[in-house]
């Protein structure tokens, strides 16, 4: 039995934080969100986003420890000594950040969504925020972690109902809609 479903108001809201989604990805390709580049300055004072908020960099001396930043009492400490590897040690410290958060934010959706991937990683996607390849593999920027929760909220949304419904067509907000 085929009934024709109303668009129900959650999808239009996903069709919404789609444009929102779309914002977000150019102010990223602008640099508006800072990512740590090969022109961005490790000392202290510099600001790098986190959950959608900018933290102040510190550098600290005669400390030794294993990874060299770390983020503390609202700001991120840099050992002085791992400075000129300040953006290496941003990307992991995200990587490392993003995969924990995922984490969290699959649980809740696994729960919503049956489908689970057949693994889930954090990398470098250029200017994409996720991607799910063919066989379940999720795949997010580790500047997602840059966002704010509710955009990482959607992002990780947006990926799963991938698993089942590979393009944007109706079909897939749909799925949507049952998140
Ligand atoms: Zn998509």
């Amino acid at each position: 039995m085929a009934t024709p479903p109303e668009v129900p108001i959650e999808t239009l809201e996903k069709v919404v934080n789609d444009k929102r989604l779309w914002i977000y990805s150019k102010l990223l390709e602008k640099e508006s969100l800072n990512p740590p580049t090969a022109a961005k300055e490790y000392v202290s004072g510099e600001g790098f986003y986190y959950l959608g908020r900018s933290y102040r960099l510190k550098l600290v001396d005669g400390v030794k420890r294993k990874p060299p930043l770390r983020f503390y009492q609202s700001r991120f400490e840099l050992q002085r000594e791992a400075q000129t590897q300040g953006r290496e040690a941003f990307i992991r410290w995200y990587c490392d950040r993003l995969s924990s958060i995922l984490d969290t934010q699959i649980a809740a959706v696994v729960s919503r969504l049956e489908a689970s991937p057949r693994s889930v990683q954090v990398r470098d996607l250029g200017y994409r925020w996720g991607s799910c390849r063919h066989k379940g593999d999720l795949y997010f920027q580790w500047r997602v972690a840059m966002l704010p929760r509710t955009m990482i909220e959607y992002v990780v949304a947006h990926e799963w109902v991938h698993l089942i419904e590979p393009n944007h067509n109706h079909a897939f907000w749909i799925g949507s809609s049952k998140l």
